[in-house]
């Protein structure tokens, strides 16, 4: 018999509260299909949008251990959680997805490049190191050559853990810890594609976005959909995206970040194994929103329409520099009367310089307005202490 997911006992478990976990918990609330998320604040973004939750660490073995057995299916908005319990809880035959062993390769940047590399999925080259001082050797023996990228292997997320090592003087401040070092890219465009993949062997991708950096704080600025590149780029990157979904055996929502170089070459930058912040325009400009299509994938349902319904550019809301304590919002009037403007905020209580505390979509046909509606309100909407 079909399982009953909606307006029954079913519960489904999410590791992790923040932004992603809130969005995720309103499309099953939208299906009103239960949610139980574990997070270790008791103020994180989802505690309150959820019918459930557990407050602890979804690092600790016991901790996922105990919490996977209270719900019928565990999924994540983070991929730094104890696998190992995930992988315990699936040997007993709990539903767990994405599956353990994938967020495994995910978690681990070098597993991850070992994996394009084995898998033939084009990807910028690298080469595994133990400690910095072997890269040092590595360069004085000239086995290496400068500039060249260095990323520790586990545990960083929005460029942290991630140096860009230009000359002999910045070998002194390398990251400390297990890392890979890989080509420098001459980047052209940085580029996403969220792809799902359904337990039914379904696949999907949703459009092309164009993701912009703001220099000084390394974080995405504006993200673009869909990005303004070739018919030709943009099969090529929506077929890599799908071939990696495939490769990979995956379950779920992946959001694969690639580069565009300046040969027009796409190559891989890193996955993630969950709905991702290049994908947040998709609740209003896309048919069927991220969140909804992972719960699509993961209860083995029919994906949904990826059909792009107009374009958008994404502008997330970061604490402003200098501002630090209980969160206060300026230009809300400003923001709200600009057209084609919908606002998300995650409800996270404290700012703190370039924190994510949510996220602005602006909807408009053309994308030349849209981004002079994008700077207006970057100007005008701030988050202060
Ligand atoms: P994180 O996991 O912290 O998001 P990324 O691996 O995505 O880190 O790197 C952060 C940013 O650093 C990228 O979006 C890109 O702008 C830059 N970067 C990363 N790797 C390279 C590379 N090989 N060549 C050039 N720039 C890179």
């Amino acid at each position: 018999m079909e399982e009953q997911y909606i307006s029954s006992d079913f519960k489904l478990g999410i590791l992790g509260g923040g932004q992603l976990g809130k969005m995720l918990t309103l499309a099953a609330s939208n299906w009103d299909i239960k949610t139980v998320v574990l997070d270790p604040s008791k103020e994180c973004s989802a505690a309150h949008t959820c019918n459930e939750f557990v407050l602890g660490d979804f690092n600790d073995f016991n901790t996922v251990y105990e919490f996977g057995k209270k719900v019928d299916l565990i999924t994540i908005e983070i991929e730094n959680v104890n696998v190992e319990a995930l992988k315990k809880l699936k040997q007993e035959g709990k539903k767990v997805l994405p599956c353990p062993d994938k967020l495994e390769i995910i978690k681990d940047k070098g597993l991850q490049k070992e994996f394009y590399e084995n898998n033939q999925l084009p990807t910028s080259k690298f080469q595994l190191f133990s400690s910095e001082a072997d890269i040092v050797k590595a360069v004085e023996n000239q086995e290496i050559q400068l500039p060249f990228v260095q990323k520790l292997r586990k545990e960083g997320y929005d460029g942290r853990g991630v140096k860009v090592v230009e000359n002999t003087n910045d070998l002194k401040d390398l990251l400390k810890g297990a890392s890979l070092i890989e080509e420098k890219v001459t980047l052209k465009k940085e580029l996403s594609v969220i792809v799902a993949r359904s337990s039914n062997g379904e696949v999907k991708s949703f459009p092309v976005v164009e993701m912009e950096f703001n220099p000084q704080a390394n974080l995405v600025e504006y993200l673009i959909c869909p990005a303004s590149i070739s018919e030709t780029i943009e099969e090529k990157a929506e077929k890599l995206a799908i071939d990696v979904v495939k490769s990979l055996d995956f379950v779920g929502l992946l959001a694969v970040e690639m580069f565009l170089d300046e040969n027009d070459e796409i190559l891989i930058n890193e996955i993630a194994p969950r709905p991702h912040n290049s994908g947040h325009h998709t609740i209003e400009s896309v048919v069927t929103s991220q969140y909804e299509q992972h719960l699509r994938a993961i209860l083995g349902l029919p994906l949904g329409s990826t059909a792009l319904k107009i374009p958008s550019i994404m502008v997330n809301v970061l604490g402003e520099p200098g501002f630090e304590g209980k969160v206060k919002y300026q230009g809300l009037k400003e923001c709200l009367a600009t057209e084609g403007v919908k606002l998300h905020v995650y409800g996270k209580k404290v700012t703190k310089p370039f924190r994510k505390m949510g996220h602005i979509t602006i909807l408009d046909k053309d994308l030349d307005n849209a981004r002079k509606k994008a700077d207006y309100i970057k100007e005008h909407f701030k988050v202060i202490a």
